[in-house]
């Protein structure tokens, strides 16, 4: 079995909190409520997972099941602009070793304020390497998405050999479906045995592919809901054993975020801040 793998959010704190990062092999759950930026911390891991060990990440490709239609891609290349400039100049300093044409007329400064300005044209480039390494799936339906994960798995195993093997499993949402065709109390067992075992095949792609997991959730916005505490998650803890990290991110002042470790087997419970900004998730 492999070493247990860290993917970093790149945010310190909360990299710390996560001790080291988020696990490979087994499922992360991030919840929150809408617009909180559970989707934006899953765009920042499929980038994350591309860089080099050194910089936190796996230096592997994501697979994207988008339930929701939320992936974009225009998102994905801010990120990777928005990257720190000593990555930044690391990455196309790398492209540059492995004698990439248009990269090669450019001097790479320490850092990237000193980059000439072909660097636009040559940070496109970059933005296209990480777009290609981010397989997206949409899926219409929870039967489609059921599907779309066993399918992950043969990608994984095609992806196995290759320069970039899948190193992130990302589900954005792995609950909204699910909530929307199984309704009422009489469909609840019948959901949660789907939802278990949909879990049970995206475990086994993070354990088999050393790969980190990570699925969203929303919670009621409402705080009278009848369905009483807001800061739990939708269908209580469906995850079960199957995931060893639970992040609830809550909105705070301006572009801050709240995030908390919830009930971790072996981290203490604890409380870290970011920011969602235009560059990416940042301290
Ligand atoms: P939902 O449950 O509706 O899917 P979510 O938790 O996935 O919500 P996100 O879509 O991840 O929420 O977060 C949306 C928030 O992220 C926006 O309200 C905004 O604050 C922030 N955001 C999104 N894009 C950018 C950007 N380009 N620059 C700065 N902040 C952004």
């Amino acid at each position: 079995r492999a070493e247990i793998g860290k993917l970093k959010t790149l945010v310190p704190e909360v990299d710390e909190m996560l001790g080291g990062g988020m696990e490979t092999q087994s499922i992360t759950e991030t919840y929150g409520e809408f617009g909180s930026g559970k989707s934006q911390f899953t765009h920042q891991l499929a980038v994350n997972v591309q860089l080099p060990e050194e910089h936190g990440g796996l230096e592997k490709s994501a697979i994207f099941i988008d339930t929701e239609d939320t992936f974009r891609p225009e998102r994905i290349a801010q990120m990777v602009k928005g990257l720190d400039g000593e990555i930044l100049a690391d990455l196309l300093r790398r492209d540059l070793d492995m004698g990439k044409e248009d990269v090669e007329e450019v001097e790479l400064g320490e850092d990237l304020e000193d980059l000439p300005e072909e660097t636009d044209e040559v940070l496109d480039d970059l933005v296209d390497e990480f777009l290609e390494r981010v397989h997206v799936a949409k899926a219409f339906n929870s039967n489609h998405q059921i599907l779309l994960a066993e399918e992950a798995r043969d990608m994984a195993d095609e992806l196995e050999d290759s320069e970039f093997p899948v190193g992130l499993l990302a589900i954005d949402s792995l609950t909204a479906h699910f909530r929307a065709e199984y309704v009422g109390r009489g469909n609840l067992a019948n959901r949660q045995q789907k939802l278990n075992k949909h879990m049970h095949d995206i475990l086994r792609v993070a354990s088999l592919h050393n790969a980190a997991a990570v699925v969203t959730n929303q919670v009621q916005s409402n705080p009278d809901s009848m369905f009483g505490d807001p800061t739990k998650p939708v269908g209580g803890n469906i995850l079960g054993h199957t995931s060893t990290f639970r992040i609830y991110i809550r909105k705070s002042k301006k572009d801050k975020r709240i995030i908390k470790l919830v009930d971790s087997p072996n981290l203490p419970d604890g409380e870290s801040v970011l920011r969602i900004t235009e560059e990416g998730l940042k301290p």
